[in-house]
């Protein structure tokens, strides 16, 4: 007879596992909290605009290429490398620096501040590409049985990436760059992790050479939200059926064994084995009541900063702005101190705007354009009240027309704003952390929270809770080390 598998949460690491499992002949459904799939990578629809509401762009795409081999299928959305990576603009200069691949034209970019900037940037990037080569397979790409097996395996690797391990981001970038200029945009990638180049390791400047050298970045046509459209086709095709507004609350279990997940109406839902894709810890504090997670301990644990997005519809075409931008201040280093914790970071923030609706006409209505902000800021631990959101926003916006040279408050034509009360209510991210547990050392590989189950073996998690990480590529290899816990129990 079939194994029967139950799915809780549809963000990119429960649907992907959905599709593994269910091409490996397992019967799969899935259950939903809200009434749409997708979890982060998501989409609002409003006022004729689309705009992708969390993640805007995808590296590691060879990550998406095998699973769709792994599933016998042709990838069910189109991606397109950029190339510029993005832009960064800081608030004292009118320039404008466009991050290319090719390593002559970024060097010239940065000409007049860091003459030497090509031999630094090949020196830094050969040594993030060491690190890179060194751990994907061993550290990233691994599931691990025990704290034990994970430290001996980090044992095996070259020990010349030591010194890394007890440096910060920061420190690494500015031993091989002197200008101020280079050291923040090569750092900004940390940003990426939802923490700052100050409190990240070193060893995650291997995104570096994952940026620039092994991948770049990846658009989807038509937006992000496509790959979700995509992959809830396949499923459907594939037989996996989706239960949606059903929130997991409780379980039920015998002989150390779930025997059932309970929903918020208290309805039981069977199988014979089950993937959690809500947040790992949280999911093992708040619903399975243990103490190693408990609301304590949960706020003593690591987690990302929150982030105040917003998606802005405007009546006109601005073709000064590129796809991906980044606005920064003059105060980075003060700035990424405060970040996590001081609200009063707000009075200058910094922040990120992806025009979708560049290079997806469909996004946005003729001649207008589908703006969207994102702006880091402190989670719900550090800055509950948000009723200054529409106060932030707009000083963002006032912000982003003084630099563009253009005034678009009075062309916008729909306005939607996030703030962590909204991330955490829509996809039950702890505080509103936007990117959950941060990559802290002591929460990465055998340290993050497993995903097979410590007390009911024929349960298991999958996603960026769990490892190996934060990000669409890490929920990708997520679910593929998920799969191999679920087939191996079946075995
Ligand atoms: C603003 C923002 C920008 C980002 N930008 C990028 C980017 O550009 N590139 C990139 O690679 N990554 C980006 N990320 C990170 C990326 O979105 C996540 O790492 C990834 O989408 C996580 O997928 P997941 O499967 O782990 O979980 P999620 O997307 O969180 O999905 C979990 C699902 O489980 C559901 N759920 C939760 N609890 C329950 C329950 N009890 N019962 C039933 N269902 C439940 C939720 O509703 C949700 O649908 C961004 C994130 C944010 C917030």
């Amino acid at each position: 007879m079939e194994k029967h598998v139950l799915i809780a949460g549809t963000g990119l690491g429960g649907l992907t596992t959905a599709l593994r499992l269910a091409k490996r002949g397992y019967q799969v459904e899935m259950l939903e909290k809200n009434e749409r799939a997708g979890g982060r990578l998501n989409q609002v629809k409003k006022d004729g605009f689309t705009f992708d509401t969390g993640p805007s762009f995808f590296s590691m795409s060879y990550e998406f290429k095998e699973f769709a081999d792994d599933c016998g299928i042709e990838l069910p959305f189109r991606f397109v490398e950029l190339d510029p990576l993005y832009t960064v603009n800081f608030s004292n200069s009118p320039k404008t620096y466009t991050l290319y691949k090719d390593l002559d034209k970024l060097a010239a970019q940065f000409a007049e501040e860091e003459p030497d900037f090509k031999e630094k940037f090949l020196k830094y990037i050969t040594k993030s590409g060491k690190l890179y080569k060194d751990t994907v397979d061993k550290v990233i790409k691994n599931n691990f049985d025990s704290k034990l097996g994970y430290l001996m395996t980090l044992a095996t690797v070259n020990p010349v990436h030591l010194p890394v391990l007890l440096k910060t981001f920061w420190k690494q970038v500015e031993q091989y760059f002197d200008s101020e200029q280079a050291q923040q945009i090569v750092s900004l990638i940390a940003f990426f992790l939802g923490r700052t180049p100050f409190d990240t390791s070193a060893v995650y400047t291997l995104l570096s050479h994952i940026e620039f050298v092994n991948d770049g970045y990846y658009n989807v046509k038509g937006g992000m939200y496509k790959i979700v459209e995509g992959l809830v086709k396949e499923l459907t095709e594939a037989g996996v059926k989706i239960h949606y507004n059903t929130e997991v609350k409780a379980v039920k279990n015998s002989n150390g064994k779930v025997t059932a997940l309970i929903d918020q109406n208290n309805k039981a839902w069977n199988a014979d084995a089950y993937v959690i894709n809500a947040d790992a810890a949280v999911f093992r504090g708040r619903v399975l009541h243990r103490q190693k997670y408990s609301e304590q301990n949960l706020r003593k644990m690591h987690w990302t900063m929150g982030y105040l997005t917003f998606y802005i519809g405007v009546n006109k075409k601005l073709p000064q702005v590129h796809h991906h931008n980044y606005f920064l201040g003059t105060n980075y280093k003060d700035y990424s101190l405060k970040v996590l914790k001081q609200p009063d970071t707000l009075e200058k923030p910094y922040y990120y705007v992806n025009v979708v609706s560049k290079h997806n006409p469909d996004c946005a209505p003729e001649g207008c354009e589908s703006l969207f902000f994102v702006c880091p800021v402190p989670n719900l631990l550090y800055k509950r009240n948000w009723d200054d959101r529409d106060t932030i926003v707009d000083s963002i916006l006032a912000d982003f027309s003084k630099r563009i040279g253009e005034d678009i408050t009075a062309s916008i034509v729909s306005r939607t704003v996030y703030t962590p009360l909204e991330w955490e209510k829509y996809f039950n991210l702890y505080e509103g952390s936007g990117l959950g547990l941060s990559h802290h050392m002591s929460q990465i590989g055998g340290f993050r929270p497993a995903n097979v189950d410590e007390d009911f073996t024929n349960l298991f998690y999958v996603g960026a809770s769990t490892v190996p990480g934060a990000g669409l590529p890490m929920a990708v290899i997520s679910s593929k080390l998920t799969t191999k816990r679920v087939t191996d129990y079946f075995e």
